[in-house]
């Protein structure tokens, strides 16, 4: 697109003009320039999303940009950082001024309401998708991994799981609901995913590791589990899962939402016992739920899941056998 390529930019991406001290170049040259604060480290995340394959074709431009910030967001909430940088690439099969009014207009709104600045990105013609690098800023030697959950940690996670998974079968008629409340709810929870930024800075201090949730928690904590070299042993019965799904549809169905289903972009993070009243004390401000769901155990134990004291199968990557 070399003749409305710059044009597009400059009036619907280029209004971040305000410059801030650590911001020395944004968008209009080659390359954005910034300077790292003393004693901050710099985190960087990258997601592609590619239509047909990560949102549906029918999506609006204003899910759209919730999604493509949240995704990065999450990943950016998940080691503790604060948000503060984007780039954006574009890619579009045609020019649809009105496709690119309503996305850049609700992302812009988004960037602002994160404090974040767009300093830069890319613009070019192909199937549709969206790339967003989100960078942010962590305290030196604060950052969270996923390696680092100790023997005897708990674990936790923030929010409710399977909810995204049912929006997105709603969504795509693989179920029905008559409830239009409860419809909208687990709809919207799939296309407007918040990420927990506040949680994970409140983390920094606290947690052993952390991870978001974004391939479903059985794969999500194998990764932490992994990384560190542990077990786990989870108790189902002590699960966030909404009165939404679990009233609504059957046990066979939710379980493979909660356990396997990805997109709640929820964070799963360990802690030491000893950590548990500073956890409350910090995320009571939150008024986000956060659940302790299991803890962590020695590596031969393996990985478990029980529900009242009774083992249930499951399978570890992540696919069901239901
Ligand atoms: P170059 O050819 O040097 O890579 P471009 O001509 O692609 O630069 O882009 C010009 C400027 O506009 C650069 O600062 C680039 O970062 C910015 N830019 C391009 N596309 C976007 C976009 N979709 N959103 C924000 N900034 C963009
Ligand atoms: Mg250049």
């Amino acid at each position: 697109m070399p003749i409305d390529e710059f044009k597009i930019i400059n009036k619907y991406f280029n209004c971040f003009k305000k410059k801030d001290k650590y911001l020395i170049k944004g968008i209009g040259d080659d390359c954005a320039i910034v300077k790292i604060p003393k004693n901050q480290t710099l985190s960087i995340s990258t997601d592609t999303l590619v239509e047909g394959i990560h949102f549906l074709k029918t999506i609006s431009p204003i899910d759209l940009s919730y999604k493509a910030l949240a995704v990065n967001l999450s990943d950016l909430a998940a080691v503790g950082a604060e948000p503060k940088w984007l780039t954006l690439s574009i890619t579009m099969p045609s020019i649809n001024l009105k496709w690119i009014k309503f996305f850049s207009k609700n992302l812009i709104k988004l960037i602002y309401k994160n404090k974040m600045k767009l300093i830069g990105g890319d613009t070019t013609k192909g199937p549709l998708s969206i790339t967003i690098s989100a960078y942010g800023l962590i305290p030196k030697g604060k950052a969270l991994f996923r390696k680092g959950a100790k023997i005897g940690d708990l674990i936790y996670v923030t929010g409710t799981l399977g909810d995204s998974a049912a929006g997105f079968d709603l969504l795509t008629n693989k179920i029905t609901i008559k409830n239009n409340k409860v419809y909208n709810t687990l709809v919207q929870k799939h296309l407007r995913p918040i990420a927990r930024i506040l949680q994970g800075k409140i983390l920094r201090n606290i947690a052993t590791s952390a991870i978001d949730i974004s391939d479903g928690l059985i794969m999500d904590l194998k990764h932490i589990l992994d990384s560190s070299r542990c077990g786990a042993e989870l108790h189902l019965e002590n699960f966030p899962i909404s009165k939404k799904i679990k009233n609504n549809f059957n046990k066979k169905k939710w379980l493979k939402w909660v356990l396997y289903s990805g997109e709640d972009y929820e964070l799963c993070f360990t802690i030491p016992e000893k950590k548990k009243i500073c956890l409350d004390n910090l995320m009571k401000f939150c008024n986000v739920r956060y659940t302790h769901i299991g803890n962590i155990t020695h590596l031969k134990e393996g990985y478990k899941l029980l529900e009242f004291q009774k083992s249930i199968k499951f399978n570890q990557t992540g696919f069901n056998h239901f």
